[in-house]
């Protein structure tokens, strides 16, 4: 069921689409009307599942965020009529901060990470070091099923005890790495103060950004290949990077949506907005499950054959969004270009509102007095992404409140 499963990695992006639209309306007409909360939620919004015709059809049916969850499971414990099983058929039952109740069921693939993980180069007889935790939440466990399920050896280490783990990993020749890529860092730190060799070649990496430079070092330093992935406790997995290292594909069992997080409409390809995803899966009905996460995705064919898009990166979570002009401004967004200019020592973004226009202006400290033109070019680059026209002041250091956030709004609306 796998294997034919992974052929869909290659279909055209139309393809893929109509994929996902046939198997989520089979499930909704099917396994999904188990879910006496799902039928309920799908019968407020006043549609039924036999309306999913074509992809764009799903934006009648009702979104689910995130943040709803703990709510939606509190008032009918304990996964608010959501799955398809009673909670003792399930596999195993975890508990995430929230608190969010995860179901795990019985599938031969319950979270998919399969795909993820061979494009990162991992295959049967590898030996993997998997360094996230087994304890209450889905992460150890998860990742655990992606690599079996491709033939790997685990070795569960979970997230500490690091002089162990290097041990260990080096006496069994753990080749590969799951985890934070920071964690790997500590790892790889360890293993020198240790003298001991980590035997590992590629690493998938995920649940943190990863800077180009730690990629660079793993990769320069250690001869680690590193490629991340993108997945929620929910959902499992959701995209991942290919060998080309270029953002990350849309994985295709799930069918995924990037949309304004105030109209719920699909934003311009390209632009910023919500991860919404509908994941093939005949337990959990998580239809049009907002994640809370934000992100932008490119469509142009990528050199390694897949055709699906791929996201660009999680720029951060929606709820610390703000508006300008209409347009959304993210502090990772504005984080990731500062960091480009390594002249700039701290900043902040101050946002003021005159005569019903929006004004925005960075403020920066440097140990240097910087000249006309590198505030040009720092404007210039913050237009590129933000698409607003930005003042940029240098102001003395130490002007920034130690505590102060990276945007400052200042803006009143009476
Ligand atoms: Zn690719």
């Amino acid at each position: 069921m796998i294997n034919k499963e992974r052929d869909i990695e290659y279909l055209s992006y139309e393809e893929a689409l109509e994929f996902q639209t046939t198997r989520i309306r089979e499930l909704m007409t099917g396994d999904w009307q188990k879910a006496p909360g799902f039928v309920s939620r799908i019968r407020a919004a006043g549609v039924v599942p036999e309306a999913l015709r074509s992809p764009q059809d799903i934006r009648q049916f009702p979104i689910l965020k995130k943040s709803e969850l703990p709510g939606i499971q509190g008032s009918d414990p304990p996964f608010g009529g959501l799955i398809t099983v009673s909670p003792g058929h399930l596999r195993r039952i975890y508990s995430s901060p929230g608190p969010i109740y995860d179901p795990d069921g019985h599938l031969p693939s319950y979270y998919r990470w399969e795909r993820s993980f061979a494009a990162c180069g991992f295959h049967e007889g590898d030996i993997v070091l998997n360094c996230f935790a087994y304890h209450l939440t889905p992460a150890g466990a998860m990742f655990e099923e992606g690599a079996n399920n491709l033939g790997c050896a685990v070795i569960p280490a979970g997230i500490g005890n690091s002089e162990i783990q290097v041990q260990v990993a080096a006496h069994l020749k753990a080749n590969a790495y799951v985890g934070l890529p920071s964690y790997l860092k500590v790892l790889l730190q360890k293993a020198e103060e240790m003298k001991l060799e980590l035997p590992l070649e590629k690493a998938f990496v995920i649940a943190e950004k990863l800077p180009e430079s730690l990629r660079a070092e793993f990769q320069d330093s250690y001869g680690i290949r590193t490629r991340q992935g993108y997945g929620t406790a929910e959902v499992g997995a959701i995209a991942y990077e290919c060998e080309e290292g270029k953002g990350m594909h849309f994985d295709p069992s799930v069918l995924l949506e990037i949309l304004d997080p105030q109209t719920q409409d699909p934003v311009s390809q390209g632009d910023p907005g919500e991860v919404v995803v509908t994941v093939i899966n005949p337990i959990n009905t998580l239809l049009r499950f907002a994640t809370g996460d934000l992100s932008s995705a490119v469509y142009d064919a990528c050199p390694c054959g897949r055709k699906s898009p791929r996201l660009t990166g999680i720029l951060g979570r929606v709820d610390q969004i703000t508006k300008v002009r209409g347009l959304f401004v993210h502090p990772g967004q504005l984080a990731e270009v500062m960091a480009r200019f390594s002249e700039v020592n701290r900043f902040r973004a101050v946002i003021t509102r005159e005569r019903a226009m929006d004004d925005m202006t960075i403020e920066l400290e440097s140990a240097l007095t910087l000249p006309g033109n590198t505030l040009e070019d720092i404007g210039k680059r913050l237009k590129e992404v933000l698409k607003l026209g930005i003042e940029v002041v240098q102001i003395p250091s130490g002007t920034i409140p130690e505590d102060a956030g990276p945007i400052d709004d200042r803006r009143k609306w009476d």
